[in-house]
Parts: structure tokens; sequence; C-alpha cells
């Protein structure tokens, strides 16, 4: 539900509507204060609304239903690209695409500032690494936890890169927000409804990964979710679906990448793309992220490694920093190219 308000509304008729809704409904609400004009999106149950009534309040032009599944992230509410600034990093819109690299787990902090150094000059705009694994096995390495999380903000500072890693669990959400710049929801958690709200109370930008088996309306409800917490600096991030038939043969996962350009038509949230766990095969890294940016990706996050065959986690997906500095130099030439042909 969206109410638009004329662009010759003032202050005082804002903020009397604003009034009207929490006295009369039991709803949520969602302002957007625009170049011309301020929307009001109501969060909740939209039934007990009588538009029509609302259209009579002063400085009110038009108020309806959004008739997708999804509201608060859709195009229709609110029509210009989102952009996130995370320390100077612009991600979304027409900014150039983003590249997030880095190990899949912190292992030592060797490791790390090691990778972080090498993907910096690769060209790397922001450092990821896992503290806090998804790992299938309790028998599998878990993540160094907060000592990983000290590691990546060291990395990140010394080497001038933003950081971004995974928040597990409910339980971790405050000690993962006061090191990392981006919080990480993993593709098991996007339908953690708990934990996006929680992630999104600390206001800092989120990246929530599709889950594998997820519907692109429900990534898209889910995203709602922070936005009805008031975070609107949501990434989503494709990383594969659940390969079917023979599709088991070949890749990890199936990178879904017609998702890219739907999510630029229906929503304004920036949307990136996991080549490394959709195919688990570094081989195939490099064309995937270049797929991703022809079709638009505002990012690429890649998982990179100096000794992947070392490795703690992930060892056969992870490229080397000079294949790094190959893929964003040619993503970049890919990205001129498209953005000249537009
Ligand atoms: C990751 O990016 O570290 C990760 C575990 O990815 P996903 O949640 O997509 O499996
Ligand atoms: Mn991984």
């Amino acid at each position: 539900m969206v109410i638009i308000m004329k662009p010759t509304a003032s202050e005082q008729e804002i903020t009397f509507v604003i009034n009207y809704i929490k006295r009369n409904y039991d709803l949520r609400i969602d302002t957007i204060t625009g170049e011309f004009q301020t929307i009001i999106g109501l969060i909740g149950e939209e039934n007990q609304v009588d538009f029509e009534l609302l259209e009579l309040l002063p400085g009110v032009e038009r108020a309806h239903r959004i008739q997708t599944p999804y509201k608060l992230v859709s195009r229709s509410y609110h029509s210009a690209d989102h952009i996130i600034d995370v320390k100077g990093v612009r991600i979304g819109g027409s900014s150039r695409p983003i590249f997030i690299a880095g190990p899949c787990s912190i292992e030592s902090k060797e490791q790390l500032l090691q990778i972080a150094a090498q993907i910096k000059s690769a060209g790397a705009d922001i450092l990821r690494g896992g503290a806090f694994k998804p790992r299938s096995s309790v028998h599998s390495f878990q993540g160094l936890g907060e000592k990983g999380l000290e590691l990546l903000a060291r990395a990140g500072e010394e080497h001038g890169m933003p950081t971004i890693t995974e928040v597990r669990g409910e339980t971790q959400v405050e000690m993962v927000a006061k090191y990392a710049d981006i919080l990480q929801i993993g593709a098991r958690n996007m339908y953690n409804q708990d934990l996006i709200e929680s992630v999104a109370r600390q206001h800092k930008p989120i990246l929530l990964k599709r889950h594998f088996g997820a519907g692109f309306d429900e990534l898209l409800n889910f995203s709602e979710r922070a936005i009805a917490e008031g975070n609107r600096d949501v990434i989503l991030c494709e990383r594969g679906l659940i390969p079917v038939g023979k599709g088991r043969q070949h890749t990890r996962y199936m990178l879904d990448l017609s998702i890219v350009p739907l999510t630029k038509i229906e929503s304004y949230l920036p949307v990136i793309v996991d080549p490394s766990h959709a195919t688990g095969r570094r081989d195939l890294v490099l064309s995937m992220s270049l797929a991703a940016i022809a079709a638009g990706a505002h990012g690429i996050m890649v998982e990179v490694h100096h000794q992947p065959e070392k490795a703690l986690s992930d060892g056969p997906q992870m490229i080397r920093p000079s294949e790094l500095q190959h893929l964003i130099s040619t993503s970049l030439n890919i990205y001129q190219h498209i953005t000249k042909e537009t």
C-alpha cells in the first residue's frame, strides 16, 4: 500500500497523514522523501485500509495497493535505483560493478593478510571471509569465530577495503556488526525472518543470498523484511539453485542469471552474483562472472585463495589472485561495452 503525497504537500500535511494512519490502523510506516514528492508506504495487513478515504486527506495525491506480493522493494513503490555507499564503495544503480573477493573461510592472520593484499592489487573493492561458517558436518572447519572477525576488520583496515562476513545465527548479530561493514545472510538463512529482522536493526548494509530453492517472489518478500525494519540497504545475491536431473553431474548448483535483469525490472535494490558457490569449480568462475556482468549485475562476489589446494573449505572453487585480476579487468571491459551500447 502506498500513499503518494502531492509535490506541493507541506510538512504539516505529511505529518497529519502519518499520524492519521497511526491513530486509525494497526500498521507500520515507511517514508521515502524524494526530490519532488514524499511517498508513504504502509506495512501490515492491508484489508483494513479504506483507500478512497485516504485520498481525501490533505496533501494526498493518490493512495493505492501495490499488486505484486512484495511491495516495499517494488519499483512501483519507489522507482529510482537505490545506491548503497559502503565507506565510499557505491553499489547499485548505474555505478560500475563492484568486486567482493576473499577466501571462503578466514583461516589465519597470515592467510587473510596475504590474500587481502593480493586481491587489493588485483582491483577488488570489498574483502570477504567467513568466520562463522555454515557447514553440513560438525567435523568440518567451522570458522575462527570472533578471532576471525578481528582479523577481517584488521585486514580491511590495512588494505583500505570495506568488509563483509556472514551472520549465521541470531546470537552473533551484534558481535558481527561490531567488526564488519556489510552483514551477509547466507543462502540457508534466506527464510529466517527473525535473523533478517535482527540483522536489519544493526543499520548496516545487508547482503541477502537467495536460498537454493527460493522463488524470485520469496527472495524479494524476505528482503522486504529488512526495509520494514527501517533498513533499505539490502543487496540481493544470486548463488545458484539446487541442480535437477543430470545438472547434478557437472556443477555444485545451477546459476540462474535471469534473476539479474528480472530484479532490475521489478525492484530498485542492487543485485550481485556469486559464481563460486554457484559452480563449485574454479575453471567456470571466470565465464560465469562475465556472463553475470553482461546480464547487468551490480557486482560479483568471488572466493579467492593464494593456495586453494591447502584451503580449509571450498578449495576447488577458489580462484587465485592473479586470476581475479583478469576477471576484474575483463568484467570492466564488458561493462563499459554494454553501457556504451545502451
Ligand atoms: C558464503 O558465501 O560463504 C556461503 C556460505 O555461501 P552460501 O550461503 O551461498 O552457500
Ligand atoms: Mn565458500
